[in-house]
């Protein structure tokens, strides 16, 4: 069990000790320590990276006059190694025997959770999944809710609620290529051009608008990371960090609960928003799926999930991509989200995207396409054909407009009207005759 990371720095020795990784079995827990000094004249001379148990006082009298035997701690700072680490380990044991701080039920302060990070797309300080095939420009989505968290400037309509920095891990592509796909977004935003024409390793520019995120490239499983990546929130001051991909960021397989949990577990330790991107569920006869690839654990451990699916727009440089809301836990499903991502090259329209050098992202509507509404659910597309009638229809009526079965739009004209998103105008009538109206609109025409 790596548990978490405990750091302790002595800033007034100048002395950090790092406890992480630890793993209790019977009566020891054992951790990976790292000593360290910024001293002048012993940084970075002194650096010691060691297995360690903690529950061990030989452990630790032989790790103090190790240490000690290379910087003297005892001459500089008038206090000896084994003490410091005694702390160390007294301060690791404590927090595995106690456990963190219990919260009062009733005490909490209210009213003070900023719901949104970018309403409704993406939850604050906590995990939003978004799924899809490839080709839905799921990672370039991504990569431009990162750059509205970043500058502050709304995606489509939607205004971040706040600024901070960003952190993409990514398990499938590398720095290149994201600050090439980053670089069309803040073509398409029309970001002032800074930087585009060239590196600059240090950004303190304090005029410019390039929206530095920070990338790291993954090699190895997200919960091998976890401890790096929660110490990189707090160095760097992350407020979002994306996962792409969490079926690549597995340590196992993604359809097994054992891999899947821990991972959530994982994510949630680092404190801030979590914006996962995901494969989706295809089916042996290519059907997709409206749920990401793997153990069903992965819809129950995320707050709100978004179904990604995109259609060619009109136009070939076009891709308008609907995302559908499969889970919101606060207020059940959300409203679907269009965009319009537009590709050029040198100012020029273009397709296929992989050449674009510009991108640009406009709302739209998740409905206008017609292959957008086989996305929807039989339900979302009898109420769609419903309110566009602004008449009533019977079920064969509806049937014909859809392309749904008559057998199935009278089934779930059955559900709807049980929940009271339908009216049957003439109930005694005979099932094929009945004709049907949106309950809104049979409200309408009373009023
Ligand atoms: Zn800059």
């Amino acid at each position: 069990m790596a548990c978490y990371q405990l750091i302790s720095p002595f800033a007034a020795l100048g002395v950090t000790l790092e406890v992480g990784r630890i793993e209790c079995e019977k009566s020891n827990a054992r951790a990976l320590v790292r000593a360290y000094t910024n001293l002048p004249g012993y940084e970075p001379w002194l650096m010691h990276d060691t297995g360690f148990n903690l529950t061990s006082t030989p452990a630790r009298k032989s790790l103090a006059k190790y240490l000690g035997g290379r910087l003297n701690l005892f001459e500089i700072r008038g206090i000896d190694w084994e003490s410091i680490i005694e702390k160390v380990c007294g301060i690791s044991l404590g927090f595995m025997r106690d456990g963190p701080d219990v919260a009062t039920l009733g005490t909490i302060p209210r009213g003070q959770r900023q719901r949104y990070l970018l309403n409704p797309l993406v939850l604050h300080a906590d995990r939003t999944l978004i799924f899809g095939d490839s080709g839905t420009a799921k990672s370039t989505i991504a990569l431009a809710v990162g750059m509205a968290y970043k500058t502050g400037l709304p995606l489509a309509g939607m205004t971040p609620t706040e600024t901070g920095n960003v952190l993409v891990c990514d398990w499938e592509t590398d720095g290149e290529t994201a600050q090439a796909r980053l670089d069309s977004l803040v073509r398409g935003a029309e970001l002032t051009q800074v930087h585009l024409d060239g590196p600059d390793a240090d950004c303190d520019d304090p005029n410019c608008s390039y929206p530095h995120i920070f990338f790291l490239r993954c090699y190895f499983p997200l919960v091998e990371m976890a401890d790096a990546i929660a110490r990189l929130v707090v160095e760097r001051g992350i407020g979002l960090v994306i996962v792409d991909s969490l079926t690549f960021a597995a340590a196992g397989s993604a359809k097994d609960e054992d891999t899947v949990i821990p991972m959530f577990n994982a994510m949630r330790r680092w404190k801030c928003s979590v914006l996962i991107v995901d494969h989706v569920t295809v089916e042996k006869d290519g059907r997709e799926q409206s749920k990401p690839y793997g153990s069903r654990f992965k819809r129950n451990a995320a707050r709100l999930m978004w179904h990604v699916r995109a259609v060619p727009a009109e136009s070939a440089h076009e891709l308008s991509v609907g995302l559908f809301s499969e889970k919101g836990n606060f207020s059940g499903r959300m409203p679907d989200v269009g965009l319009r991502l537009s590709y050029y090259r040198c100012g020029l329209p273009t397709a296929p995207a992989e050449e674009a050098d510009e991108i640009r992202i406009v709302e739209d509507d998740p409905r206008s396409a017609p292959e957008q509404r086989k996305n929807l659910s039989h339900s979302a597309q009898i109420l769609l054909c419903l309110r566009e009638a602004r008449t009533s229809l019977t079920k064969d009526d509806i049937a014909g407009r859809t392309g749904i079965k008559p057998d199935i739009v009278k089934a779930r004209l059955n559900e709807l009207k049980k929940v009271k998103q339908v009216v049957a105008l003439d109930a005694e009538g005979t099932q094929s005759a009945r004709r049907w109206v949106l309950a809104s609109h049979r409200d309408e025409d009373e009023a």
